[in-house]
């Protein structure tokens, strides 16, 4: 991996912020987990607070808890609001401070984004992305949530908290009263900048003054709203200094409000596409200023100390990744960290679901206590066929767990479909995944045989007590007449660029990969990839520097590599089964490039005319050049015991994983998972 080693120790530098010390420049951003909902769940909170305090990080962000009912998320969501409260909150601070870790409490009220039906705003204006419309809040009603937001600071430090974050962006409450997209008031509260952050300093100051002045009070401002009538830059720091003023003792940055339809934190947003934007907040306040989004790795994220422009990098998801990760830096073993990918899958698709979050790439997060890698009391001799993400996690929590493990591929190098998804634009951080792993076999002394293709009997002849098959899946062929014909090819043929395709293309199946292989289709090979902060800022409409009101202005114009159909069969809209947080960016994507997607699609055959189909009935024949097939998968099951003839009992066992086991709902969360919890369980 190429590292500029040379910027990774400026993370190390402890922060003095006068009355206490962080003990690096490295922040654990909020992340809403959902164990902080119920009060049941606290112990399993703490214990991952704890390993990631233990893990080294300078100061942890806890998930959003609301001050008072109306700023829930959820029904019941996680409050601070009474003495009775505090039992909790103790067992997550004394988790951390026995760990020599620092943590503050973030205070969120969701505002108008409250899936409840209490909601309340600056003013009633429901928001595109909510169920409920909010009720503006009365003067006595912002009179009180000040009153919340205090008594929430004090209960927070009577519970042992080092600090408060006040959540001021992604469009919660706070938010709503700083900007007229969301406050149409024409009170002392609404009009001028002056008067719409008035909630906000005011808040800030109260806390302030009720907890004293040796405890932090972060503020998390919101420097580029990415919506219409967001706030200008000028505002921005109007905003912030007033803010500072009142009492803050650093800024953390927020960029874009949850309903922005310009993507924030998904992988295909440049690393650290953001960070100007905080670094030109610093010039305009004397408080030290964390830049936040899309920074993931120790190489950018010490650029940013060491140049100066910031003084703290904030990462929140790549401490679910990777509990471990400032240790790992000050090691010097970078290479080792697990990195978040920035896929969404396990964690915010998870929040959004109602679900416990935890990560793709590392299933123990949010579930320290359930999911335990331990000592094996008797070491195994163990066989896993297949090193696709599957394979990789069973073989090196197998190995980690102390048994003895050869791990087979055909290939000849591991890593599985991730090599394929990869290559597609956007997706260049999955290759972190086969980085990580290939360092993880070597650290934990798998043996590793490529380009070798196992049969069962060869596997049998080898005295392995237990054999993991994790050998993935076969593409489905589609019975469609002239299938067969050279104009019809596969994903895998796209993806590994063994065609070279014309400029007409039908994409037969509109699921994950589909997407992919539009994606992929579409761009032009004269562009490198990962694009620029640049050039990716110019093609989603978003000015760094925020002269208009949001930051945002006209896209360019796409020009599209190729003309493409996308098509499904089922009735539902086209893309309606992707990711809840990643799903509408590939659709946008699509649609900015004039895309045809089609559903509810017979097709009929494929001939030198193209494809021929019909749509409600509807004869069509799309005249393209080729027709790609990413029609799903089926498990590939060579190594299984034959049908008919009985599964063998007694050793060795076998075990099937990933795709082998299930391919349809196959995804590498549950590869991961898959492998991870049977490998554990030995
Ligand atoms: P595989 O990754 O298929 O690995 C199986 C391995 O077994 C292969 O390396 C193969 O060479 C080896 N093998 C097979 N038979 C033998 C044998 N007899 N002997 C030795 N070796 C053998 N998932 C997501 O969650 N999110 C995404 O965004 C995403 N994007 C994707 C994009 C693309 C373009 C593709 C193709 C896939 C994507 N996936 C994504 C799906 C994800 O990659 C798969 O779900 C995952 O790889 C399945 O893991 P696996 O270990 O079961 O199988
Ligand atoms: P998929 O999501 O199951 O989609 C398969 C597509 O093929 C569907 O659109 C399906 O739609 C179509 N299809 C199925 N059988 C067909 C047949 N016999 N003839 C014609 N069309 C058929 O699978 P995938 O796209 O292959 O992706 C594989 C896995 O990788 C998925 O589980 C996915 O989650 C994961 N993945 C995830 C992402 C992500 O961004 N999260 C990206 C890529 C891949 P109809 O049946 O309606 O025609
Ligand atoms: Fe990162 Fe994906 Fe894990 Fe979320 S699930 S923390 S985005 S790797």
């Amino acid at each position: 991996m190429a590292a500029t080693t040379n910027v990774h120790p400026h993370l190390l530098r402890p922060l003095d912020l006068g009355f206490t010390t962080l003990r690096n420049r490295v922040m654990m951003g909020s992340m809403h987990t959902g164990l902080e909902d119920r009060f049941y769940n606290y112990p399993k909170l703490a214990a991952y607070f704890r390993e990631r305090a233990r893990g080294g990080v300078g100061l942890i962000v806890t998930g959003g808890i609301s001050p008072n009912r109306q700023g829930w998320l959820l029904p019941f969501g996680g409050t601070l609001s009474s003495i009775f409260d505090l039992p909790n909150h103790r067992k997550v601070t004394q988790a951390v401070h026995e760990e020599g870790g620092k943590i503050v409490m973030q205070i969120l009220h969701s505002g108008r984004y409250g899936y409840q039906p209490f909601v309340v705003s600056a003013s009633s204006v429901k928001s595109p992305i909510s169920l409920f419309k909010p009720r503006a809040l009365t003067i006595s009603g912002i009179q009180s949530t000040v009153k919340a937001y205090v008594r929430c600071a004090k209960l927070a430090q009577k519970a042992g908290y080092d600090g408060v974050e006040i959540m001021g962006s992604e469009g919660y409450l706070l938010n709503q009263f700083l900007c007229t997209r969301a406050n149409q008031r024409t009170d002392a509260y609404g009009g001028s900048i002056e008067n719409r952050m008035r909630l906000p300093v005011e808040i800030v100051r109260q806390v302030r003054a009720a907890v004293g002045p040796n405890f932090i009070l972060m503020y998390r401002h919101s420097v580029l709203d990415l919506v219409e009538g967001g706030n200008s830059w000028a505002e921005v720091v109007q905003v912030a200094q007033a803010l500072e003023a009142a009492g803050v003792t650093l800024f953390n940055t927020g960029i874009g409000w949850h309903e922005a339809r310009t993507p924030t934190i998904v992988t295909s947003v440049p690393r650290a596409a953001f960070a100007s934007v905080a670094a030109r907040l610093k010039q305009a306040v004397t408080v030290p200023v964390i830049a936040s989004n899309r920074i993931n790795m120790p190489d950018e994220a010490g650029a940013l100390i060491a140049s100066g422009c910031v003084d703290m990098v904030s990462m929140a998801r790549p401490f679910l990744a990777d509990s471990e990760w400032v240790n790992k830096v000050a090691a010097g073993r970078v290479d080792e960290i697990n990195t978040c990918i920035g896929c969404n899958q396990a964690c915010l698709d998870h929040t959004f679901a109602n679900k416990r979050a935890s990560c793709l790439v590392n299933p123990r997060a949010g579930y320290e206590t359930e999911l335990v890698y331990r000592k094996a009391a008797r070491k195994k001799r163990v066989a896993v066929v297949g090193a696709g993400p599957a394979g990789l996690s069973a073989a090196t929590v197998a190995a980690e767990c102390g048994h003895d493990v050869t791990l087979f591929d055909s290939a000849d190098r591991v890593g599985g479909q991730f090599n394929i998804a990869m290559q597609v634009p956007g997706k260049e951080e999955f290759a972190q995944t086969i980085r990580y792993f290939s360092k993880k076999l070597e650290v934990t002394g798998v043996r590793v045989q490529l380009g070798q293709r196992v049969t069962r009997e060869q596997l049998l002849s080898q005295g392995f007590d237990d054999i993991v098959v994790a050998t993935g899946i076969v593409p489905r062929t589609p019975r469609i007449p002239g299938v067969e014909r050279a104009n019809g090819v596969t994903y895998l043929d796209v993806l590994q660029r063994k065609v070279v395709l014309g400029q007409r293309v039908a994409i037969i199946g509109a699921g994950g990969i589909g997407f992919d292989v539009a994606e992929f289709l579409l761009h032009d090979p004269a562009v490198a990839l990962p694009v620029s902060i640049d050039h990716w800022c110019r093609e989603w409409g978003v000015d760094l520097q925020a002269q208009s009101n949001g930051g945002l202005v006209a896209p360019e114009p796409a020009q599209p590599y190729r003309q493409l159909v996308l098509l499904q069969r089922k009735t539902t809209r086209v893309g309606a089964g992707l990711g809840k947080t990643s799903g509408w960016v590939h659709r946008a994507v699509l649609q900015r490039n004039n895309v045809e997607m089609l559903s509810g699609v017979e097709y009929q055959s494929i001939d030198d005319a193209g494809l021929h189909i019909t749509v409600n009935g509807v004869a069509r024949v799309l005249a393209v050049d080729h027709v790609v097939l990413c029609a799903g998968q089926e498990p590939l099951t060579e190594l299984l015991a034959p049908a008919g003839e009985p599964a063998a009992s007694g050793v060795p066992r076998f075990h099937t994983i990933g795709g082998a086991a299930l391919a349809s709902e196959l995804d590498a969360k549950r590869a991961i998972r898959e492998g991870a919890v049977l490998a554990a369980s030995w």
